[in-house]
């Protein structure tokens, strides 16, 4: 059984296919530039050389024909023949409150995923898209939806409900949904596994540390809390968002600045967090390089987003009302050696103690912690495609 995996962004889209006999990776890859001249893909096949393929795609679909050929090309294909991939499952980030788990699709789920637009403008269009291209390019074959909200969709009201007249929940479904749910997901799952426990008596809290952030503390493999919201801006620093900011900061800055509803979006969205605050950049590792050269901005910034993580830890500790583990993924997290040092610093209290000497890994499953810290500190890689491949294995089987 070959299952395709498919995350369709804006402008950009990749792809891995998955022999789920053995979950080994047969081919995977990235478009960039959709719809913009200088659209490429770059793919990858198991024991074969890396190839660009550089030729215009004006869209998802055009995007999508040229990686269904490349995976069945002669030469730097993976398979023989379209036939063999008996599963496509799809990364689609808003699924509101109407799904809690991955579904196969259908009319039903995509009238779902279209009532979900005004709630994700910029994500699901290119989802949905991503999905009607498959149906016509690979017509009888299941696809399968997999949300990023869903695992969140276990946490109470108390946690989801924002402090707002309540009409607005009920009528404009404005409430906490949370994002990363398939990597939150992923992460708690394999962290039981290395604890050696049953995931339903374990408390972790996960932290998500990519271009995009966000922590979940999960109870018993569910989630009961997570720090984005409504949208995936609140929460942490990150990148280019700002987070958490006191709501009247934005009509204030808007009356100021005299500045339109978009352009301030744009502002929180892209032009904020480590990068508004260093002017250097959203990559941590030139903010490091900066932060190590003396820049003083950029070693702020480091200082408000190492202290921001290091605040909602002991947070959602408070939630969980103990800790068995703490575990890092995605970009920082798995590789970022100083940023989890930093962010551990003052968890002693509650029992979390990180080993300076374990810590120096990137990019492995491992253990950090001292020998006798009480809770667990782990750096675990995420993998949503295969949580997405395993998704759509187990429903279409
Ligand atoms: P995305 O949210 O786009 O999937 P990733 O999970 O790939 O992002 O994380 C990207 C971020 O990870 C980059 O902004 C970079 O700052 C950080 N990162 C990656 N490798 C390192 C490293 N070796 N040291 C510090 N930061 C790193």
């Amino acid at each position: 059984m070959n299952v395709l995996v498919i995350n369709c962004g804006s402008s950009s889209l990749k792809y891995q296919l998955f022999n789920m006999e053995d979950e080994s990776v047969l081919a995977k890859g990235l478009v960039e530039r959709i719809g913009i001249e200088g659209s490429r893909l770059k793919h990858e096949v198991e024991g074969k050389d890396k190839k660009t393929i550089e030729v215009a795609m004006k869209d998802h679909k055009d995007a999508l024909a040229q990686v269904l050929d490349a995976i069945v090309h002669p030469e730097h294909g993976a398979i023989a023949s379209l036939q063999e991939i008996n599963a496509v499952g799809h990364r689609v980030v808003h699924a509101g409150e109407k799904y809690s788990a991955s579904v196969i699709v259908d009319k039903s789920v995509m009238a779902a995923l279209e009532e979900c637009i005004e709630l994700a403008p910029l994500h699901n269009p290119p989802n949905i898209i991503g999905i009607s291209a498959i149906e016509e390019l690979l017509p009888g074959v299941k696809n399968v939806a997999v949300f990023d909200t869903a695992f969140h969709q276990t946490m109470p009201a108390s946690a989801y409900v924002y402090a707002l007249p309540y009409e607005y929940y009920e009528k404009d479904h404005v409430r906490r949904y949370g994002f990363h749910g398939t990597s939150h997901r992923y992460v708690s799952q394999r962290t039981a596994e290395l604890l050696g426990k049953p995931l339903s008596e374990t408390k972790i809290i996960t932290c998500h540390l990519g271009n995009g952030a966000s922590l979940a503390a999960i109870d018993g493999g569910k989630s009961v809390d997570t720090s984005m919201g409504f949208t995936p801006l609140e929460g942490l620093v990150m990148g280019t968002r700002c987070g958490d900011i006191d709501p009247q900061i934005v009509t204030y800055v808007m009356g100021k600045e005299n500045i339109t509803l978009e352009q301030m979006n744009d502002i929180m969205n892209k032009k904020s967090g480590v990068l508004g605050i260093s002017g250097v950049s959203s990559d941590f590792r030139d903010v490091e390089d900066a932060a190590a050269a003396g820049n003083e901005r950029a070693i702020l910034a480091l200082d408000i987003y190492h202290s921001n993580v290091r605040k909602y830890i002991a947070a959602y500790a408070a939630v969980l009302g103990g800790v068995d583990a703490i575990v890092f993924t995605a970009g920082l997290g798995e590789n970022g050696v100083e940023s989890r040092e930093e962010i551990c610093k003052n968890l002693e209290f509650m029992g979390a103690v990180l080993d300076p000497v374990k810590n120096k890994v990137r990019g492995k499953e491992a253990f950090v912690n001292t020998d006798d810290s009480k809770v667990k500190i782990m750096v675990v890689p995420t993998n949503e495609e295969l949580t997405i491949a395993r998704d759509t294995l187990e429903l279409v089987k």
